[in-house]
Order: structure tokens, then C-alpha cells, then sequence
């Protein structure tokens, strides 16, 4: 038995920066917390994420190319991702989405392309989705509304408004929080993870990036899960043990393929 029932439910253990301790970080992992899910950002992290999940019970893999990926990407690869959709312990489709922030992103319309063909494979296969928003909330509600139906899923490191994320609440979905919420300048992430319904809330690291305080700065690993979790216990005035019931819950549901 883990110490904890509690699962991050967004991190990168592919990433090189565990190449020198993967395996300690693992035992870690199965020593406390109930599980993780690791999204795949490209073909090759995807396919990683599913060999670490056929190896660890405790780990769950998503397939997708990332926004930030997709200028490499084919329509070949969409069609590798649909396949991937059959293995029992790939649980969602991601991550993907939208990300205007950095200007060497592929252009808009590709990236809206692939993000599109992905949200049906979604709808084909049946799987959730793990969707990655930065800087084009517009566009990504207008999506969502027209493109999405059926579909359902979470935004990871949630970072739009509070009035957005009320439209995304009306149409069923889930919001991911992980250490930006611990950052006391994050305001607005803040005041969305206050609000959020508790049978739509859901936590997560996105490790090795994000690092909640008060390791900000240094590598973020899944086990830091739980200061996010305290963190959120203080904004929502509840306990930790009421959230990481409710919250793994959530990821049963939304990820059902989740045992
Ligand atoms: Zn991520």
C-alpha cells in the first residue's frame, strides 16, 4: 500500500532530466502515491510513456503531440496515435492543444489542424483528452464549443480566467493544478483553483517542470503532489485528506481505464 491514495495526475518521467535517477524516482512513487499519468508530448515520448507503463502498474501513459511539437508532425503520426488508443493502459489522449506564447511554434492554423484531428480521435476512440492551453484561450473555447462535443477531458496547469473556466465547468470538463497555485503572484490560477467544483478538480506536478514552493527553482518530481494538494487544502479551506479523496475519484472517472 502507497502512504498516500494520491495520483499526479500530469507528469513527464520520460523527460532526460530523470535520466540519472528514473528508477529512484519510481520507487518513490510506488513507496507514495496510488499512481501517475505521463502524457507523451511527441511519437517518441509517447511510445516511452507506454513502455514505463507496461513496466510500472502504478504508471499510466496518454498519447499526443504537443502544441509545441507539431511543426514536425505528420498525418502518418496521427494515425500511429489513433492505434496507440487500443493498449489498455494508454488512458488519454495528450497531451495536446494550443500554445501562442512562443512565436517559434509552428503557425496557428497547424497547430488548431492537428489539435482539431486530435480531439477526434478522442471522439472515435472514446478516450479523454489532456489538453495543454497557453496564451490562445480565445481560440481554445471556440474549439472546445465547436469541435469538442462528446469529448471530454481536463486542462492541465489550468491558467485562464475564472468566467472561462465557468463555460468549460457548464460543458463537463476538468481542471489540472499543480505548483503555479503555490506561487503567490499566480493569482488568477488561484482564484480558478478556490472555485473549481470538487468533483471537477484535479492535481498534478507536470514534473520535471513547475516546482511548487518551497523547492521552486529546483527539478519538480510526482512526490511534490502532495505540498500542491496542501497548498489547495489552505485556498479551498478543507483538508488534505477530503481532497485527495475527492480528487482521486475524479481520476478514476475521467480516466477510467485507471485501476
Ligand atoms: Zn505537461
Amino acid at each position: 500500500m502507497p502512504r498516500l491514495q494520491l495520483f499526479d495526475s500530469h507528469c513527464h518521467l520520460d523527460c532526460a532530466d530523470f535520466n540519472e535517477d528514473r528508477e529512484i524516482i519510481l520507487e518513490e512513487i510506488r513507496e507514495n502515491l496510488a499512481g501517475v499519468i505521463n502524457p507523451g508530448s511527441d511519437g517518441a515520448s509517447s511510445r516511452y510513456a507506454m513502455e514505463l507503463a507496461h513496466q510500472y502498474p502504478f504508471v499510466w501513459a496518454a498519447v499526443g503531440w504537443h502544441p509545441e511539437e507539431i511543426a514536425r508532425c505528420t498525418e502518418e503520426d496521427m494515425t500511429q496515435v489513433e492505434t496507440w488508443c487500443t493498449d489498455p493502459k494508454v488512458v488519454a489522449i495528450g497531451e495536446i492543444g494550443l500554445d501562442y506564447y512562443n512565436d517559434e511554434n509552428a503557425p496557428h492554423d497547424l497547430q488548431k489542424k492537428y489539435f482539431i484531428w486530435q480531439l477526434q480521435i478522442a471522439k472515435r476512440t472514446g478516450l479523454p483528452v489532456i489538453i495543454h492551453d497557453r496564451e490562445a484561450h480565445g481560440d481554445m473555447l471556440a474549439i472546445i464549443q465547436k469541435e469538442a462535443k462528446g469529448v471530454t477531458g481536463v486542462f492541465h496547469c489550468y491558467s485562464g480566467s475564472l468566467e472561462t473556466a465557468k463555460e468549460f465547468a457548464k460543458l463537463g470538463w476538468y481542471f489540472g493544478f499543480g505548483g503555479s497555485t503555490t506561487f503567490k503572484n499566480s493569482k488568477k490560477a488561484r482564484e480558478v483553483l478556490a472555485w473549481v467544483p470538487e468533483e471537477r478538480l484535479l492535481f498534478e506536478t507536470d514534473s520535471p517542470y513547475m516546482t511548487p514552493v518551497p523547492f521552486r527553482g529546483k527539478r519538480n518530481k510526482p512526490t511534490f503532489t502532495e505540498l500542491v494538494v496542501k497548498n489547495a487544502a489552505e485556498l479551498r479551506n478543507t483538508t488534505v485528506d477530503e481532497l485527495i479523496k475527492s480528487s482521486t475519484k475524479n481520476v478514476k472517472k475521467l480516466f477510467f481505464r485507471v485501476k
